[in-house]
């Protein structure tokens, strides 16, 4: 290949090429993003089961590129796995949760909690910490109102740095849930030492669970086992009336979906709340 001359990549490499350049391309773009104030947060509801109270939201990253629209996060987020650029989303994210528990506590929500997810990259990252420790000095102690979601994935990657880390932040107050339960490829032998207070159940199983006989039995026997553990559960992608009814039977505590809210764009949160504070 190198006697063809000059600096163009050979064939077999301009797939690979090909992937570079617009991984480069996109990061330039995240950088401008973050620049341009193009993210923000949709948020999402999370509510009692039992009561129907309002207990906290999920923060969800949205992108809205000045060409392109909206882009959602399932098509970025992975191209950006092990970049700084994913790092740089991740702190951005932390900063606006808490100006978001700010936001809340001046129109009078005091107990709502925001749940972050949180990145491989950012687990891995030895700034996590001390920035977590700036913005509690920064704004406040709203530690016990931050919930981080962590996916198994990620857990598994490096599980002593992930269990030690963990540790410090809960010292600092933070919480943690673990996401898309029942997904990945961990073991359940690490849900005994995980200091985590939720599971959050693969919203896949919910979507089956009134159809599918084993959808059922994993939803219901992963909420026994879950108590039994003395944690709580959110069941993600509630749809419909049916299977909340069925997951209050069950005990699962709190429950997230389209059929109790979409994610909410923040303004618009902020607004509809506003408005209801007033009446
Ligand atoms: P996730 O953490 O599992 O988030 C839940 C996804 O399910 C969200 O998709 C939400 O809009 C969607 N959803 C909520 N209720 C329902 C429902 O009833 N039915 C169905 N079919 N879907 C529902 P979204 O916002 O597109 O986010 C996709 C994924 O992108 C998230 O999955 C998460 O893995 C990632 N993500 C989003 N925001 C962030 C972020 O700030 N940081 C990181 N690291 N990842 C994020
Ligand atoms: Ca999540
Ligand atoms: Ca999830
Ligand atoms: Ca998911």
């Amino acid at each position: 290949a190198k006697d063809q001359g000059g600096n163009r990549p050979c064939l077999y490499n301009e797939q690979m090429y090909r992937a570079l350049t617009r991984r480069t391309q996109l990061e330039e773009e995240v950088r401008d993003a973050l620049n341009y104030d193009e993210f923000s947060f949709a948020l999402q509801p999370q509510i009692e089961i039992l009561s129907g109270r309002l207990v906290g939201f999920e923060a969800l990253l949205r992108w809205i590129h000045p060409k392109k629209g909206f882009v959602p996060p399932d098509e970025f987020i992975p191209l950006l796995e092990h970049t700084e650029s994913m790092l740089r989303i991740g702190y951005w994210g932390i900063r606006r949760a808490f100006e978001i528990l700010q936001r809340l506590r001046e129109i009078g929500l005091v107990d709502c909690k925001i749940a972050v997810n949180l990145s491989a990259e950012q687990m891995l990252d030895s700034r996590l910490a001390p920035y977590l420790s700036e913005l509690l000095e920064e704004f406040g102690p709203y530690a016990q109102w931050i919930e981080f979601e962590l996916t198994e994935r990620t857990l598994v990657m490096d599980i002593d740095h992930c269990l030690r880390l963990m540790h410090s932040l809960r010292e600092l107050g933070f919480s943690f849930s673990i996401d898309d339960f029942g997904t990945g490829y961990s073991s359940l032998s690490y849900l005994k030492k995980m200091p985590v207070e939720v599971i959050k159940i693969d919203r896949s199983f919910v979507a089956g669970m009134l159809d599918n006989h084993a959808d059922y039995q994993i939803v219901s026997s992963t909420i026994a086992m879950v108590h039994n553990l003395g944690m709580r559960v959110v069941a993600e992608g509630v749809e419909n009336k049916e299977q909340l009814r069925c997951l209050n039977e069950l005990d699962c505590e709190i429950g997230q979906g389209y059929h109790i809210s979409r994610p909410i764009m923040e303004s618009d949160l902020f607004q509809i709340l506003s408005s209801k504070v007033q009446d």
